[in-house]
């Protein structure tokens, strides 16, 4: 490896637990975001451990740009706090999206660390580890057809059937006639597995059952004029999901535009093919940014939702290949809609905001959300802090709490 890749941090069985709440400022934290949060605030709490506010505002069509006051108002109303966290930032800028250098040594906000994973893209460029896709969205899902008899990935839609993946490292791209295209992290092939403090160990073959994943969206600098700033694929942001899934690359990726260039495409690959790394315009994706941050800011425990658990082959892929020492992960049960299908807006409206607004105290969502963790025999009002050291990870429930929101307990 190059002489700019980080050294592996070693930790000291004494050196504390360091967890994080990770946000996308969507400004529409809903009971089962929270839950979440609850859940890894309080676990870090109870080990006397260091908590970690960082804004995912990369990557996602729904970040609003209010959202992440309204996401840190959300959190304090219901009565966590952290050690570190975006604020010292906040209050020195006008915009969160410009690019002042941090004030205290780490920004906690991605969209101000933008420099740092480009950093790491380089990185992954120059070893091999990544290779550039032209395909478009629809293109993929064409390809991808019939889900894999065990994909794990069916819930995430496609998985990428490998298309541009060059056979050696050293082929060339399949076309980089396009504007846009994205680095797919290429994985290993063979089985991957992994311990889930809570779950156990988990298995798949990542190769296979997710397929290779897109870690940066790049557009050629040489591309014609085009009349937007950042991703013209946003979807409305008024669209049907909660905000809480990671953006995934299928949705995400636009259908290619007709093409507009005057060279041959033949032309333009050669042209290409030598482009500095250094003048693309590369905008990093969500699992990138997430490895990242979770090294640099040497997070220790990863508690969230177990729709996650697929992503966490990916970002431990990453991170094995940088020689960074990974987190523990605890992937916490989700809260479901009577249909079984994941907390949504069809479920009605579950934001902590508008029970805030309606009247309800926060301590008894704290104490609601606690009975549905066993944490305390009915949904009687209760603090945060008067949770901690209840929390028992093997008595935690697996399974899915069905939230019906016609018959919460307010
Ligand atoms: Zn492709």
């Amino acid at each position: 490896m190059s002489g700019s890749v980080a050294k592996p941090i070693t930790h000291q069985q004494t050196q504390p637990v360091v967890g994080r709440l990770a946000p996308s400022p969507t400004g529409a934290l809903h009971l089962g975001n929270a839950r979440s949060f609850l859940l890894a605030w309080l676990s870090v709490r109870q080990q006397h451990g260091r908590l970690i506010l960082r804004i995912e505002d990369i990557d996602s069509p729904r970040v609003k740009p209010w959202g992440m006051q309204s996401t840190i108002d959300d959190l304090r109303w219901l009565g966590l706090d952290w050690d570190a966290g975006p604020e010292a930032a906040m209050n020195n800028t006008v915009s969160v999206r410009d690019s002042t250098p941090p004030i205290h040594g780490i920004d906690y906000i991605q969209t101000r660390r933008l420099a740092r994973y480009q950093q790491v893209l380089e990185q992954l460029i120059a070893d091999g580890s990544v290779y550039r896709c032209t395909c478009s969205r629809s293109e993929v899902a064409l390809a991808a057809s019939a889900p894999h008899e065990s994909s794990l990935a069916t819930l995430e839609g496609p998985v990428y059937p490998g298309t541009c993946r060059p056979s050696k490292k050293s082929d060339a791209p399949r076309s980089l006639s396009t504007d846009k295209f994205v680095w797919r992290w290429r994985f290993a092939d063979g089985e991957a597995s992994w311990n889930d403090q809570l779950r156990g160990i988990m298995r798949a073959i990542p190769a296979e059952q997710l397929g290779d994943f897109v870690i940066a969206r790049g557009m050629w600098p040489d591309a014609p004029p085009s009349d937007f700033g950042m991703w013209p694929d946003a979807p409305p942001s008024d669209f049907g999901m909660w905000p809480d899934a990671p953006p995934s690359d299928f949705r995400m990726w636009p259908d290619a535009r007709p093409s507009d260039l005057h060279l041959s495409d033949s032309h333009l690959s050669e042209q290409r093919a030598d482009f500095p790394i250094a003048h693309w315009n590369c905008t990093p994706a969500y699992q990138l940014a997430v490895v990242v941050d979770d090294h640099d800011m040497q997070v220790t425990e990863v508690v969230r939702g177990d729709d996650l658990i697929f992503s966490t082959f990916r970002q431990l892929a990453i991170l094995g290949h940088l020689g960074w020492r990974p987190p523990r992960y605890i992937h916490v049960p989700l809260m479901i809609g009577p249909d079984g299908r994941r907390l949504a807006k069809r479920h009605g409206d579950t934001r902590l905001s508008t029970f805030r607004q309606s009247g309800v105290s926060p301590e008894r969502i704290v104490g609601y959300l606690a009975w549905t963790l066993g944490l305390q025999a009915a949904p009687e009002p209760l603090q945060a802090v008067d949770l901690i050291g209840r929390l028992d990870w093997q008595a935690l429930p697996l399974a899915p709490t069905i939230v019906d929101n016609a018959r919460l307990p307010w």
